[in-house]
């Protein structure tokens, strides 16, 4: 059950504590898109995510990786001015994997944060770098995301269970 537990659980990415981030040595930050930057509804980045990524730009190496096909990404990617790698297929993501490796950065030094239990956290732990958990922003996802959907709250109910994780006990 260890490789669903994330080293940090905040409600979205306007609550994560970046300054603790960079105490720990982080450097490079790989962001999931859908429902962890923007909606699935909407077409482009918000102006809050614009005003947190130029601020994170000025301090991280930045990564959109998401599991989307390319158009959707590349707009958001686009708007908000940072590289993106997309149809990831996270959790195995080899692409992404060995962009990551190859980056010049330590694991030790990188963390991905994401929604999804399933997809960002089970990737992250899985290479071996820092894991960040957020709630979903929105109800709507895609399919695929759906059905994993339902099995990680089967995991996260026996995650409760043992008193591993708890969805909307936040911590760092
Ligand atoms: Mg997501």
């Amino acid at each position: 059950m260890e490789k669903y537990i994330p080293d940090l659980y905040q409600k979205n990415i306007y609550e994560i504590n970046y300054k603790n981030l960079t105490s720990r040595g982080i450097k490079f930050l790989i962001f999931d898109l859908d429902n962890t930057i923007g909606l699935l509804t909407e077409r482009h980045a918000s102006e809050d995510a614009k005003k947190l990524f130029e601020k994170l730009k000025k301090k991280f190496k930045i990564l959109i990786a998401s599991n989307s096909i390319g158009a959707r990404v590349k707009v958001f990617a686009h708007d908000l001015g940072i590289d993106y790698k997309s149809n990831c297929r996270k959790p195995k993501a080899k692409e992404l994997e060995q962009i990551i490796l190859n980056s010049g950065y330590k694991l030790s030094e990188m963390a991905i944060i994401g929604d999804s239990m399933m997809d960002d956290v089970v990737f992250g732990n899985r290479i071996g770098i820092t894991t960040i958990l957020t709630d979903q922003l929105g109800k709507k996802e895609f399919i695929t995301a759906y059905f994993k959907r339902q099995k990680e709250k089967k995991i996260q109910k026996k995650l409760r269970d043992k008193n591993l994780f708890t969805k909307g006990r936040y911590y760092e």
